[in-house]
């Protein structure tokens, strides 16, 4: 559902239809929040994705534009090669160099890191092994990206270069081999598109082991592939913790491989690690409800008449406060009251939010928010089929 009203003017809405039905963008209308999700479905409480201005794509020639809210690394000027530095001594400027809009490996300069540290992350790098293939297997345009400055996804010419699998281009190095070998040639511009998870452990426990989701030039070749402790070289590493977050490292491996158009953008946290998106621990979408709770019962103070009840109402599904209970359970008898003292050739004026009534008690009711025993639901079913609205 798109363009679809806040909730806070939903009830207003409501009341200016002459038929309200159960409206998919309205409270009362998809499963309620339970002891591990915070919110309803279709809940219009949940906060709207924030906006991106989505990139460009690039072309051979050129690189594309990064989403408005990537972090760039790299855009090809020189001035951005400031935000790299030497791996090994950290205070010398790196070594590698800008040159016709690439940073380029210089062999035997080292590695290189970025000075900004970032853990889970959606990663944008391109890169290009050199022109002339020189060298085989591991010795052909090899470099590497380290997530974390730990764990590496391979740069290397494998286009008609054989090697181990899972030291192929686009491999978790040492964990696991690219699905495919979607390489252009030498010398031509490789995109790689990261999805980063680091692994998440609680009090020794693992949460999470981390997982990386790799698309080779579009074609995806890692699909949340365990991180495993993140692979290395030779030994068979073992799932441990990692640290929040950490530098992106470049690798040179001696072959002077370039690099282009390299960003970052941060991904939401995970529910194990303070996020509130899927399915939480109980606790906290418990802390999470009473915050909704609050916020709506705070709407609601700003409301009158049966758009406040409505508010009132709705916050029940995120905490079953007392006072407000009572408050909404008063309010529903004196609406009742005022409904039946409506003269006959009213009614039809007040169908829309007297159907909408019953709906949203209905719901309660259901959901166990009201009573049962709640006598307003058979009063106002009865003034329903009074008017001969029940079929609608
Ligand atoms: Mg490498």
């Amino acid at each position: 559902m798109l363009n679809r009203p806040v909730s806070a003017v939903v009830p207003f809405c409501a009341l200016v239809l002459t038929v309200a039905p159960a409206v998919a963008d309205g409270p009362f209308y998809g499963d309620p929040p339970n002891a591990t999700h915070p919110w309803a479905v279709h809940d219009m409480n949940r906060p709207q994705p924030p906006l991106v201005t989505p990139g460009t794509f690039s072309t051979a020639e050129q690189p594309g534009r990064p989403p408005s809210d990537a972090i760039v690394l790299f855009d090809g000027t020189a001035a951005t090669l400031d935000k790299w530095e030497a791996d090994k001594n950290p205070a010398e400027p790196t070594k590698w160099i800008v040159k016709d809009g690439a940073l380029q490996c210089v062999p035997g300069s080292g590695y290189i890191r970025s000075k900004d540290q970032f853990g889970d992350c959606q990663l944008h790098v391109e890169w290009a092994a050199p022109t002339k293939a020189e060298g085989h297997s591991q010795g052909r345009g090899n470099s590497g990206i380290f997530l974390m400055g730990q764990t590496e996804i391979q740069v290397l010419d494998n286009y008609d270069n054989p090697t181990y699998p899972d030291g192929f281009a686009a491999s978790v190095y040492g964990v696991n081999p690219p699905y495919a070998n979607a390489l252009r040639a030498p010398g031509e511009w490789q995109i790689y598109d990261i999805i980063f998870r680091r692994p998440i452990y609680q009090d020794g426990k693992m949460l999470d082991g981390g997982r990386f989701t790799v698309m080779l030039n579009g074609v995806v070749v890692q699909d949340a592939t365990p991180l495993e402790g993140g692979g290395g070289h030779k030994g068979r590493s073992n799932d441990h913790p990692l640290l929040d977050k950490g530098p992106l490292k470049l690798q040179d491996h001696g072959n002077p491989v370039r690099y282009r158009n390299i960003w970052y953008r941060l991904l939401p946290a995970r529910g194990i690690d303070g996020g509130d998106m899927g399915a939480l621990s109980p606790e906290a979408a418990t802390a999470k409800k009473l915050v909704l709770a609050k916020s709506i019962r705070g709407d609601a103070a700003k409301l009158q008449g049966q758009a406040k009840l409505l508010r009132m109402m709705e916050s029940l599904c995120y905490e079953l406060d007392a006072a407000t209970g009572k408050e909404v359970a008063s309010g529903i008898a004196a609406w009742v009251t005022a409904v039946k003292q409506t003269p006959a050739t009213g009614m039809e004026a007040k169908k829309g939010e007297i159907m909408q009534m019953r709906d949203a008690v209905k719901y309660l009711v259901q959901f166990k928010f009201l009573p049962e025993g709640l006598t307003a639901l058979p009063e106002i079913e009865e003034i329903i089929k009074g008017n001969g609205w029940e079929k609608r």
